[in-house]
């Protein structure tokens, strides 16, 4: 029997290694529901050649396109918020939760509550409704298996062990383009710097991220929910060369990790698989050949993210949710060359200290507190542009 798999931002990053990997695997693997944000010529050309059941769009006005470039196959073209929700709870066995941001949110949830596997990529859902989606997932019995290649690694690492025996988890960081650089360099940073990751191809949003090593604060939030412990037992450790992912302190004293060249299709082949292991192409590791694996402290003078997001989840309540939402409006302004890099951090720091957070007792106040952020930050930024 071919596992059968819904691809929630099929058209991304996450979403193209996903579909590489199940296309050279045809006999293990078909595709159900693929979706995408606006891109309808892509996400048709990814219908057509997965044979999939049914295409999304979340924009209701590309759904048009979108039906004419897919005339002649059998995929049925759904558009829109609850379409999304619906591809999401379709009869896949797996979802690969790849969208960016809060957008997916509603739909992993949808996922969750329908007790099915869910391959977690979109970290920006658990970070704003992680209490929420636990209990949910525990509630349904659904299972989520982390793509993020940090919880991956962390996951593989506790295969076999049990949760009351780990003391901590370290989560590795690569440091990001700007991690030699100086404090006025980083000021500077344009766009085209700051996706220029030294060591991994991503969408846009979390190339930022990595350059702010916010992305790092909002894994630590990931982690914290994922794994069930307290930020005083995850640690940040920056690794330059990305080939430890992560790794998990046993009271023991001993240290498991987990290692592999830097390629996504790893911990997405894990997810795809789990609990078997499937063959990727991605490159072995020659540890002859890489020599050497260095390790420093973060330095959270150049990065203050990593500490507004510690302080975020030690808040807790809705404090995930507007560091997250400050996060994504502030990034796509500098990506739109609105403000400068350093602003993004700031405006972050300054959402939070004018943040009350209270907790969301449901999906709907999530959203709601979103919004009222994403409408704050947005006001913010254009008082201070005038
Ligand atoms: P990306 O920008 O390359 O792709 C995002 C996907 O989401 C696209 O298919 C897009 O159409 C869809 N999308 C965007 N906005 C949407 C909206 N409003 N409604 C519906 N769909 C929407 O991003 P990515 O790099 O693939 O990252 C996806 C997620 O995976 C992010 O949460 C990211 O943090 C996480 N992640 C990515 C990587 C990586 O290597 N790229 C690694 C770890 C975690
Ligand atoms: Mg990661």
């Amino acid at each position: 029997m071919k596992k059968k798999i819904a691809i929630l931002g099929a058209t991304g990053s996450v979403g193209k290694s996903t579909l590489d990997l199940v296309e050279r695997s045809p006999d293990r693997f078909e595709v159900t529901s693929v979706t995408a944000a606006t891109n309808a010529e892509a996400l048709a050309e990814i219908a057509r050649r997965t044979y999939a059941k049914v295409a999304v769009i979340a924009d209701e006005s590309r759904a048009r396109e979108l039906q004419e470039l897919l005339v002649g196959t059998s995929c049925k073209v759904e558009a829109g918020e609850d379409a999304l929700r619906s591809a999401a709870t379709d009869e896949a066995d797996l979802v690969i939760a790849a969208i960016v941001g809060c957008a997916g949110l509603k739909p992993v949830m949808a996922a969750v509550e329908a007790g099915k596997t869910v391959a977690l990529a979109n970290k920006e859902a658990l970070v704003t409704a992680g209490a929420l989606m636990i209990e949910a997932a525990s509630a349904a019995n659904a299972t989520l298996l982390p793509i993020d290649s940090e919880h991956n690694a962390i996951f593989q690492c506790l295969a076999g062990n049990r949760n009351e025996d780990v003391s901590r988890i370290i989560l590795t960081a690569s440091g990001g383009p700007f991690r030699t650089a100086s404090t006025e360099l980083i000021a500077a940073a344009t766009p085209a710097q700051a996706v220029a990751h030294p060591n991994w191809s991503m969408g846009a949003k979390i190339s930022v991220d990595s350059a702010t090593l916010m992305n790092k604060g909002l894994e630590l939030i990931e982690a914290h929910y994922l794994f069930g412990l307290p930020s005083t037992q995850i640690d940040i450790l920056i690794h330059p060369q990305s080939v430890i992912h992560s790794m998990v302190e046993f009271v023991d004293g001993s240290v498991l990790a987990q290692l592999g060249s830097p390629d996504m299709r790893i911990p997405i082949a894990y997810a795809l698989a789990w609990p078997e292991r499937l063959e990727t192409p991605a490159q072995r590791l020659d540890l002859a050949a890489i020599r050497r694996l260095d390790f420093e402290a973060p330095d959270h003078d150049r990065f203050p993210a990593l500490r507004l997001a510690r302080e975020a989840l030690e808040e807790g309540g809705s404090a995930p949710i507007v560091l997250n939402a400050a996060n994504e409006v502030a990034v796509a302004s500098f990506l739109g060359g609105a403000i400068r890099f350093p602003e993004i951090v700031k405006i972050v720091g300054e959402s939070l200290q004018e943040s009350d957070f209270s907790a969301p007792r449901s999906i709907g106040d999530v959203v709601e507190i979103d919004r009222a952020t994403r409408g704050r930050v947005e006001s913010f930024m254009k008082a201070s542009c005038h």
